[in-house]
């Protein structure tokens, strides 16, 4: 579905990702985990077009999408979410949705509409005429899923979605996830916790000082020397 070759990102001095490749199945969760700084985020905002790669080239849906904006992607159908939540805070929560829902529509009532059904399903519907300002840090991290979503995404990209939320609110996240992956749409999850990882990611890729150390299963790679050595060390 997509395939990142061989993207690194050069900061200054700073190689904060150093020759990653990576592709993203159809139908599955791709788990992205590694301690902080570990350049999850950076190769993450390459593949969204928030970051243009040093060097290396994206492919969506069989396209180079490389050197495409971030809403020329959104338009094939790839969405993101950012680690610090991007909430327009002048609105309602209704009303983010629908710039989400805008993508698909121009008329008004339809976006409106679709906006409802998403608040439905990531359960914000009682908060539809809430001004997004008053929302707390998990109601904010929510309501950038849910105008992910208004944009109909194929494959939808989440960073750190659960961090900053409590233990119930992590399950909830977690489901929420689930509810998701349901709908038929495939998924990146970026976590620094690798018990979110666990109970989510058909496959995971461990990032290290910008490289990738160990790919695999869950299972696999929690058990590997190197991503240990990785975690303890940082
Ligand atoms: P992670 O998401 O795994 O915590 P990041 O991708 O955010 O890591 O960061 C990787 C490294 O790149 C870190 O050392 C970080 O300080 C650095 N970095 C990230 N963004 C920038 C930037 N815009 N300019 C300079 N350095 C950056
Ligand atoms: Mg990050």
């Amino acid at each position: 579905m997509l395939e990142a070759t061989g993207i690194s990102k050069v900061f200054g001095r700073l190689r904060a990702v150093d020759d990653v490749s990576a592709e993203v199945r159809q139908g599955e969760i791709l788990g992205l985990i590694g301690p902080n700084g570990a350049g999850k985020s950076t190769f993450f905002n390459c593949l969204t077009g928030d970051l243009a790669p040093t060097t290396g080239s994206v492919r969506f849906l069989g396209e180079d999408i490389t050197t495409r904006s971030p809403e020329a992607r959104a338009e094939l159908g790839l969405a993101r979410t950012f680690q610090l939540p991007q909430t327009f805070t002048g609105m309602t929560v209704l009303e983010n949705v629908m710039i989400g829902a805008f993508l698909r529509t121009s008329v008004t009532a339809e976006a409106r509409e679709r906006a409802r059904r998403i608040l439905d399903i990531v359960d914000m519907a009682h908060l539809a005429q809430t001004p997004a300002k008053t929302l707390g840090t998990p109601g904010r991290k929510r309501l950038e899923i849910a105008r992910a979503l208004a944009t109909e995404p194929k494959l939808l990209l989440l960073d750190e979605a659960m961090a900053g939320l409590n233990p119930t609110e992590v399950r909830a996240a977690i489901d929420l996830v689930r509810v998701i992956h349901g709908m038929g749409i495939t998924l990146v999850i970026v976590e620094h916790i690798m018990e979110v990882i666990n109970s989510l990611a058909d496959r995971v890729i461990v990032f290290h000082q910008g490289r990738e150390i160990a790919r695999g299963t869950p299972r696999e790679v929690t058990g590997d020397p190197t991503v240990i050595e990785a975690y303890l060390g940082k």
